[in-house]
C-alpha cells in the first residue's frame, strides 16, 4: 500500500502538479499565444514538449496499474476457480463412497428396509425386503404399499406415523405358504412426513417357533413327569387307606408304582440327554466305530427282551464296513433305541432284523421290524419331541416319547441322517446313513 502511495505521487500526483503550475504559470504569460500564433521559441518549444510529456506519465502509470491489477484479479479468480473445482470433485468422489456404502449396507443387510412416500407409495426396498415381501424392487416401486403388504394394521400404523411423525411398531404375520412373522418399525424417513415413512423389517418366524417350542415343551414335560407322579401318589394312598391289609392288591400296586416310578427315572434320563445334546454340552467321543463289532455287543443285550415276545431278533452284517467317525457309546445308544422300539412296537412272535452295509451314500443301518406300523401323516412327526402315534399304546409299554428325537441329534451330531418307511400292519424300516470316512475304501456291496 505504501509502495502504491509513493508511486502514485511520483508519477500521478507530482508530474500533474507540475504540468498544471508550469500550464497556468508559463501560459499565462501569453507563451501559449505564441505557440498557436507560430512564434515560439525553441524553448518555448522546448517547454511544451516537457508539458506534453509530463502530462502522459500519469495516464500511462495508470493504465500499466489498471493493467497489472487486471491481470492480478484474473490470476486470483482462476485460483479461485481451481479451488472450487478441486473441492467439488473431493465432494463428489465423498458423496460417491457414502452412496456406495449406504448401497452395500443396504444390499447385504439382513434386516428388510422399506421406504415409501407421504402418499404411502413404495420409493425403495432392499433386496431382503424383496424377498420377505416375495417381490422384486422394479414391481414393487411407484405402488401403494397395500398391494404389495396387503396389510391393514401397517396401512393405519403408516397413516399414524405420517400425522404425528413418532415411530411406530407391529408384527405382520403372513402365511406364504409357510407361517412368516415379521416385526416392522416405522420411523419419519427425514425431518418432516414430506420425506416419507421408513420400515424397517426383521424376520423373527424362527425366534417366535422356538418360543413356542420351549412354551408347548414345558408343559409337555409337567404333563410327562405328573402323569406317573399322580399314578404314584393314587397308588400310595390306596395302600395307606386300608389296601396295605391285602397282600395280593397291595403287591400289585406296589408292581404298579415301581413301573411308574422306573418311567419316571427314564423320562427323566431322557430329558438331561436331550438337554445336554442340545445344549451342546456333551462332548462326543470321537473315535473309530465298527459296526462290525457295536451291532453284535448291543444287541444281545436286547435279545433277552426280543425273546420274552418270541420274537426273531436277526443280524446281518457286512464284513469288510470301514470304520465310522463317530462316539461309540452314542451310536450303541442310536442303535438301542431303533431296536428297543421295534421290539415294543412289534408283536410277540413277530421279526426284527438289524442291517448294516455299504453304499455310495455312505454307511448304512437299518432296523426293520414286522410291527404295527406308522400311518403315514405320522411318519414326519416321530423325531419331535413327546410325539407318540399312539399315547395309550406308547404309555403302557413305558415309552417316553423322546427316544427318536434323542437319536435324530445324535445321527446329526454324526452328520448323518435318519429316515422312516412304514406301513400300518406291514412293518416299519428305519435307515440311518452316516459319512464315510475320508479314507474309506469305495463301496463294493449294495445292501
Ligand atoms: P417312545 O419312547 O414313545 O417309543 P420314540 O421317540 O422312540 O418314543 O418314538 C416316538 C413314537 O414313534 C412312538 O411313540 C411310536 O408311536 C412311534 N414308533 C417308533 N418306532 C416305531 C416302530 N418301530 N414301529 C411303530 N411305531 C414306532
Amino acid at each position: 500500500m505504501k509502495g502504491f502511495r509513493l508511486q502514485a505521487l511520483l508519477y500521478a500526483v507530482l508530474p500533474t502538479a507540475l504540468v498544471l503550475t508550469v500550464g497556468i504559470g508559463y501560459g499565462g504569460s501569453g507563451r501559449l499565444t505564441a505557440a498557436v500564433t507560430g512564434e515560439a521559441t525553441p524553448l518555448d518549444q522546448l517547454v511544451w514538449m516537457l508539458m506534453l510529456v509530463g502530462a502522459a506519465i500519469p495516464p500511462i502509470w495508470l493504465y500499466r496499474k489498471v493493467l497489472g491489477l487486471s491481470n492480478a484479479l484474473e490470476q486470483n479468480a482462476a485460483a479461485v476457480r481451481h479451488e472450487v473445482d478441486v473441492e467439488y470433485r473431493q465432494r463428489l468422489h465423498v458423496l460417491g463412497v457414502e452412496k456406495a456404502r449406504l448401497d452395500a449396507i443396504l444390499r447385504h443387510m439382513a434386516d428388510g428396509i422399506l421406504l415409501v412416500d407421504s402418499k404411502k407409495r413404495i420409493q425403495m426396498l432392499n433386496p431382503a425386503a424383496e424377498q420377505m415381501l416375495s417381490i422384486s424392487a422394479r414391481e414393487a416401486i411407484g405402488k401403494d404399499h397395500l398391494e404389495i403388504t396387503h396389510h391393514f394394521d401397517l396401512d393405519e400404523r403408516l397413516a399414524r406415523v405420517l400425522r404425528s411423525g413418532e415411530p411406530e411398531s407391529l408384527e405382520i404375520r403372513r402365511a406364504q405358504p409357510d407361517l412368516q412373522v415379521l416385526e416392522a418399525r416405522l420411523a419419519l424417513a427425514g425431518a418432516t412426513t414430506d420425506s416419507g415413512v421408513l420400515i424397517m423389517l426383521r424376520d423373527i418366524t424362527r425366534s417366535r417357533q422356538l418360543e413356542q417350542m420351549r412354551t408347548e415343551f414345558v408343559s409337555n414335560v409337567t404333563h410327562e413327569l405328573r402323569t406317573p407322579l399322580t399314578a404314584i401318589r393314587g397308588f400310595a394312598e390306596t395302600l395307606l387307606e386300608g389296601a396295605l391289609e391285602e397282600p395280593e392288591t397291595a403287591h400289585h400296586f406296589v408292581e404298579i408304582m415301581k413301573r411308574e416310578s422306573d418311567h419316571l427315572g427314564a423320562l427323566i434320563e431322557d430329558l438331561l440327554d436331550l438337554s445336554r445334546i442340545e445344549s451342546g454340552k456333551f462332548k462326543m467321543r470321537r473315535g473309530h466305530v465298527l459296526l462290525q463289532d457295536l451291532i453284535p455287543d448291543t444287541l444281545d443285550r436286547l435279545a433277552p427282551r426280543a425273546e420274552q415276545k418270541e420274537q426273531r431278533l436277526t443280524v446281518e452284517v457286512s464284513p469288510d464296513l470301514p470304520y465310522i467317525e463317530g462316539d461309540a457309546a452314542r451310536l450303541s445308544q442310536v442303535l438301542v433305541n431303533l431296536v428297543d422300539n421295534a421290539i415294543k412296537y412289534t408283536p410277540a412272535r413277530g421279526a426284527v432284523h438289524a442291517k448294516a452295509f455299504q453304499n455310495q451314500d455312505g454307511i448304512i443301518l437299518q432296523i426293520s421290524d414286522t410291527g404295527v406300523g406308522i400311518p403315514q401323516p405320522d411318519l414326519a412327526r416321530v423325531f419331535e419331541r413327546f410325539y407318540r402315534v399312539d399315547k395309550a399304546r406308547t404309555r403302557a409299554t413305558g415309552g417316553t416319547g423322546l427316544g427318536l428325537s434323542i437319536v435324530k441329534h445324535i445321527v446329526d451330531s454324526h452328520g448323518g441322517r435318519i429316515t422312516v418307511e412304514s406301513e400300518v400292519g406291514v412293518g416299519t424300516t428305519f435307515t440311518v446313513t452316516l459319512p464315510l470316512p475320508e479314507t474309506a475304501p469305495l463301496p463294493r456291496s449294495n445292501g
